[in-house]
């Protein structure tokens, strides 16, 4: 496995000047800490500027969603072959926010990582379940469906370039609960497997990462689960004293 990969998603937030000075935070950060892979996934209209602060860093630039199709009559979307042109490399898919809010399905999910594959970005794809599926216990099912359409045709080749993200509903932003470290341990295992009947050995190569409410208290704990290879945090991100943070006790 690589270096372990923490990453933020910023989802609507920063002007362009808060934007700013979390870039010149965070070159200084990645400096004291260069043990890590480091990625930051800024809004569609933030990408230019990020890419220019952070040119001189090895932090990796995603977008928070993409369209599928390379242009068409698709009004507000963004396209697969922009970001390429832009030179981004992560594409995020199928956060709970999108599928919640946008009614993205697996199979457009689908569509969208093959996108990416097609335009040499890495997909994120993002995966998890409700509250009511844990409650039910069904949360197995859930994921390896999400999983099984949402990777559907892929190559064992085009497999090792995904990166996943385990990131339960219930336990995302301000309403959310932490997950328990052994609880997301035995679901990355689910991931894990799932992965591994669908791709053989690459799927033993696909980081996994979780993303949920980490903070500075849950951490450590959640980074040391077997099969967690990164750690993917909102609000514990967007502020850099306490992403310093994290990545000290990580340290
Ligand atoms: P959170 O967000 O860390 O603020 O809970 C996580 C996410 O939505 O990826």
């Amino acid at each position: 496995m690589e270096q372990f990969l923490l990453g933020t998603n910023w989802k609507m937030h920063k002007t362009f000047s808060e934007a700013e000075e979390y870039a010149i935070g965070l070159d200084k950060l990645i400096k004291k800490y260069p043990m890590y892979s480091y990625f930051i996934i800024p809004p569609y209209t933030h990408l230019k500027q990020m890419q220019q602060a952070l040119a001189q860093t090895p932090v990796m630039i995603g977008a928070q969603n993409m369209h599928w199709a390379d242009e068409g009559a698709y009004t507000g979307e963004i396209s697969p072959k922009w970001l390429h042109d832009l030179e981004i490399q992560i594409a995020e898919l199928g956060h709970s926010e999108r599928r919640q809010y946008y009614q993205e399905n697996d199979e457009d999910l689908n569509k969208k990582v093959k996108a990416a594959l097609r335009y040499k970005m890495t997909p994120l794809l993002c995966v998890g379940e409700y509250g009511k599926d844990k409650a039910y216990g069904v949360t197995p099912e859930v994921l390896r469906r999400q999983l099984k359409i949402g990777l559907f045709g892929l190559t064992d080749e085009e497999a090792k370039k995904l990166w996943i993200a385990y990131e339960p509903v219930w336990a995302i932003g301000e309403s959310g609960t932490p997950a328990a470290p052994d609880y997301v341990e035995k679901v990355h295992g689910v991931i894990r497997r799932q992965l591994v009947e669908l791709f053989g050995e690459a799927g033993n190569i696909i980081p996994i990462l979780y993303g949920g409410s980490v903070d500075p208290q849950n951490c450590v704990e959640l980074a040391r689960c077997r099969d967690v290879d990164g750690l993917f945090i909102g609000r514990s991100a967007w502020d850099l004293k306490q992403f310093e943070q994290i990545i000290n006790l990580l340290s």
